[in-house]
């Protein structure tokens, strides 16, 4: 399977963190010490509580997936995804380099780092 170009992420004072990590391989959540809650996308203020009292977590990389669609008419088709990460947040994500005919919802699944155009690598999941 060809690989699909990436376009490069685009990263900001709240995400700066989250994609320094993932630059060395790490996947992070930010979690509210407030209500205990973690949540993606990265914020700095927690949306269920609107603390500004969070912190970054380095995640199991692992989930399950929660829902999905094969995008087959594109150039190179893929898959975004819902992954329900085993630290409690859903993100939205792509499934790489798994046979997309395969995919169960609630499977489990794991993270992988994929490359960029000249940015920090991309956080997507494939089959556990
Ligand atoms: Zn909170």
């Amino acid at each position: 399977m060809a690989d699909r170009k990436l376009p490069a992420p685009q990263a900001n004072i709240e995400t700066e963190a989250y994609w320094k990590a993932a630059g060395e391989g790490k996947l992070l959540v930010k979690h509210c010490t407030a209500c205990g809650q973690a949540h993606h996308y990265p914020r700095a203020l927690c949306p269920f509580c609107f603390s500004d009292k969070t912190e970054w977590k380095q995640c199991s990389g692992k989930g399950t997936l929660y829902s999905y669609s094969v995008m087959r008419r594109a150039p190179v088709p893929y898959a975004i995804a819902y992954v329900t990460l085993a630290e409690g947040p859903t993100m939205l994500t792509n499934m790489t380099d798994c046979d997309f005919d395969k995919l169960k919802i609630g499977q489990p699944v794991k993270v992988v780092f994929k490359p960029s155009e000249g940015g920090p690598p991309l956080p997507m999941f494939t089959s556990a």
